[in-house]
C-alpha cells in the first residue's frame, strides 16, 4: 500500500492541532465553538482522542474562511490524510463545520466561495484554487459527526471521546469496516506528490472586483440546477448535480455528460438548459 513521507515544513500552517502518526489515514478536526482562549476541557478531549488513536493530525476548526484555508493547507502537504473525522458542536456563527462539509461536497464557485453553505463569509480567498480541487480530491470521505449547536450532553457520538477513537481506528484498517454508516479502511496515499503551500495573506473576504464576476457564474450555476435530475449519482463523474451545474457555468462539462438529462422524460429540462447555455 501506498505511503509518503510528508515534505519538510509538514504541517506548513500553525494552529491548534497536535500532529501524531504522519502515515495515518486519518484526520480529527474539532469544531470549536468558543472563543481560543477558553477552550471547553470537552473539546480538548476529543483532539486528544484522535492523537492517542494515532490520527495524522488532531485539531480544532474555528472559522469557515481562514481556519478552513489552513485545515486544507496541512492536509494537502500530507498525502497520506484521505478521511476527515468532524466532532464536537457545531459554531452558530460560523458554520465551520456546515462549511467542511459543504466544500467536500460541491466546491467552490470562481470566487472562492464555498458552494452550498449558509456561513456567513465562506471564502477560501488565501489559497490557489488547485489546492481546493486536490483536497476534495484526496479527501474521499468526511465522517460526519458533528451535534447541533449548543449541544451539551457528552454522551453524543460527536462528543464522545470513545466514539472517535473508534472512528479513527475504522479508517485505518486493512479490510473495509462499517462505521455508522461509512464503510472504513486505510486506501493508501493519494497518489500525487504532497503540495506545499503557506498562506501569504489573511483575508476572509474577497476584494469586490473580484468577487462579481464568479458571483453571476454562481448564479447561473444555481440556475442550471434547477433543470438537473438532482439524483446526485454521480454518473457525470461529478459528486452532486449542483457540481456539475456550477461546472457547466464554468464551460467545464456539458449537459450531454449528464446521462440522465438524456432520457426521454428530461427532455423539457434538456432543451430549458439548451436554451440558457445558448
Ligand atoms: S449524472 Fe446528472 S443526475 Fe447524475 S449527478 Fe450528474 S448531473 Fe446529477
Amino acid at each position: 500500500m501506498l505511503k509518503v513521507k510528508p515534505p519538510d515544513g509538514y504541517p506548513s500552517e500553525e494552529g491548534r492541532y497536535v500532529r501524531g502518526n504522519d502515515y495515518s489515514p486519518v484526520a480529527v478536526c474539532v469544531i470549536l465553538d468558543t472563543f481560543d482562549f477558553a477552550i471547553p476541557p470537552e473539546l480538548n478531549e476529543l483532539a486528544m482522542a484522535g492523537i492517542d488513536s494515532s490520527a495524522a493530525l488532531s485539531g480544532m476548526l474555528q472559522t469557515e474562511n481562514i481556519g478552513l484555508e489552513k485545515v486544507i493547507c496541512n492536509i494537502v502537504a500530507n498525502p497520506n490524510i484521505r478521511y476527515i473525522v468532524l466532532c464536537g458542536r457545531e459554531s452558530a456563527g460560523h458554520l465551520p463545520g456546515e462549511s467542511l462539509l459543504a466544500l467536500n461536497e460541491n466546491g467552490v464557485a470562481d470566487t472562492k466561495q464555498i458552494v452550498g453553505t449558509k456561513a456567513p463569509t465562506p471564502y477560501l480567498y488565501n489559497i490557489p484554487l488547485e489546492l481546493i480541487e486536490r483536497f476534495n480530491q484526496q479527501i474521499v470521505s468526511i465522517v460526519n459527526l458533528l451535534c447541533q449547536p449548543g449541544e451539551r450532553d457528552i454522551d453524543m457520538p460527536g462528543l464522545d471521546p470513545k466514539v472517535i477513537q473508534k472512528a479513527v481506528w475504522s479508517c485505518y484498517q486493512e479490510e473495509p469496516v462499517l462505521f455508522r454508516g461509512y464503510t472504513l479502511y486505510d486506501i493508501g496515499a493519494y497518489p500525487e506528490p504532497a503540495i506545499s503551500h503557506k498562506i501569504a495573506s489573511k483575508l476572509s473576504h474577497p476584494q469586490q472586483d473580484i468577487l462579481q464576476p464568479g458571483k453571476s457564474k454562481l448564479s447561473m450555476g444555481l440556475m442550471f440546477h434547477k433543470f438537473l435530475p438532482k439524483t446526485n449519482c454521480k454518473r457525470c463523474g461529478k459528486r452532486t448535480c449542483l457540481a456539475f451545474a456550477i461546472d457547466l457555468a464554468r464551460g467545464k462539462c456539458q449537459p450531454e455528460e449528464c446521462p440522465v438529462l438524456d432520457q426521454p422524460e428530461s427532455a423539457a429540462d434538456r432543451e430549458a438548459l439548451a436554451k440558457l447555455l445558448e
